[in-house]
This record gives structure tokens, sequence and C-alpha cells, in this order.
């Protein structure tokens, strides 16, 4: 049985080899680093416009506030300065959402799900607390109440990945992705995902970074610029194999 498995990974490698348009194209990514999240719904805010906070800082109190069924929170990205619906991006794209409730959240409403939403809304898993936590590191343009964000804070993103530092350790290797995971420019997830690699796909890696409670794989691309991929969480689930 194992034969076989390498024997067929050894065939898609010669077949991505053969037909490479199959591999993951760039996306045309945006610039996280020139847009605004939006957090809101909140009981309450603990941060005052013209804070800096970082990725983790508390902004407040998750709540029902303003346009709401239910305590949750609503995430939004907003790709540049203006606040037109139009420039709105889905946020799961850009920013690390679940870095709102600290990672111990589920998705109650994506993108678009309702008519006019354009953005994810995010409640609580068990475990998970209250706390708002700024999912990006920026400065805090607007903290106020509206009549349909209820209590919200809009964040300006600063520096996503600038002025971040991390060690790459050279190791070479081939990684087999057993679900879809994100390519990314940089070792964190504030950096925005420019392609992805499916199941059934692999690449192979020169270097790895630990960053974030993630283990990141790092290759250059055909383009020529370095990226990166989580292929497991620092002693804990893998999302494929390396070999
Ligand atoms: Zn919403």
């Amino acid at each position: 049985m194992k034969k076989r498995m390498t024997k067929l990974f050894l065939l898609l490698s010669i077949v991505s080899a053969m037909f490479p348009f199959l591999a993951p194209v760039a996306a045309s990514a945006a610039d996280a680093s020139s847009g605004y999240v939006l957090l809101a719904h909140m009981s309450s805010i603990s941060v005052k416009v013209g804070q800096n906070v970082s990725k983790g800082t508390v902004l407040g109190v998750m709540g029902s506030t303003g346009d709401s069924t239910g305590p949750h929170v609503h995430v939004e990205y907003t790709k540049g300065v203006s606040n037109n619906k139009s420039d709105r991006l889905n946020p799961k794209d850009y920013i690390d959402i679940y870095a709102a409730l600290n990672k111990k959240a589920k998705i109650s409403c994506d993108w678009m799900c309702y008519p006019n939403h354009t953005g994810v809304d995010l409640i609580p898993e068990a475990g998970g607390g209250a706390n708002v936590t700024s999912p990006v590191k920026g400065t805090v343009v607007t903290a106020t109440y509206s009549s349909s964000w209820g209590n919200y804070v809009r964040i300006k993103i600063t520096g996503s990945s600038g002025g971040s530092t991390w060690n790459r350790v050279a190791e070479t290797g081939r990684f087999y992705p057993q679900m879809t995971v994100n390519v990314r420019n940089a070792p964190t997830t504030t950096s925005p995902q420019v392609a992805q690699y499916y199941k059934g796909e692999s690449f192979v890696y020169d270097s790895y970074v630990v960053n974030e409670g993630y283990i990141w794989l790092s290759y250059i691309s055909g383009s020529g610029v370095r990226r990166y991929v989580a292929w497991r969480v620092q002693g804990g689930e893998k999302f494929g194999y390396i070999v």
C-alpha cells in the first residue's frame, strides 16, 4: 500500500510538472495594509480614537447593539480609504478574522449572507470569551455608536507584516496538503492570501519559519517571490504531510 501511494505521488508530481498551469496561480491579491477593519455590535469599547493596537489587543466586549438579533461580532474589511460598500471585500481573504474572538469562534454569517451584508459574523464557541480583540495591527480611527452597527471600532491597518522579523531555517522537502491551504507572502495570517494549494497537489520547500503558533513552509514561487504556507499548528494539527 505504501509503495502504491509513493507511485501515485510520483505520478502526480510528473503530471504537475507536465501541466504547470494546473498549479495555483496568484490571485489579484489586494494589499491588506491599505485597508480598514471594522468590528461591530459590541456592548462596550475599551480603546480610544488614535490609539495604536496590536493584533490581540482587547477592543471591548461582544454585544448585540445596533441592527443585531443576538450577541456576535461583525467583522468587515474595506480596501482603501472609502467606506463604500463596493470597496468592501470578504475579510476572510485578507485578515485573520478568528483573532477577533481569540480563535474560539465560528462563522454564523459569511460576507453576503443577507441582503446588503458585507462582513463576517462570528459567534464564540465553547471556551470562547466575550472579549473582542483586534485581528490586525493598526490605529483606531473610529470608536463610536451608529444605529446599524451599534458600538463599533474601526481600525486603519498599519504594517501588516512590515517591521516583523522571523528566523527562516533551511530545510528541504516536499509538502502534500490534505486540505486547501493558503499561500502568503509573509509567515503571518495578516499577510494577504495570494494563492492556494489543494489536496492532490504538492510543492517543494527550501526552508521553514515558526511564527504565530504555526510552522510555515517557504519556497520561491515561479514569479520569483518568496511564499509561505502554514503546514501545521506548532505541536498540533497538521494540514498535510511532508516527505
Ligand atoms: Zn454582520
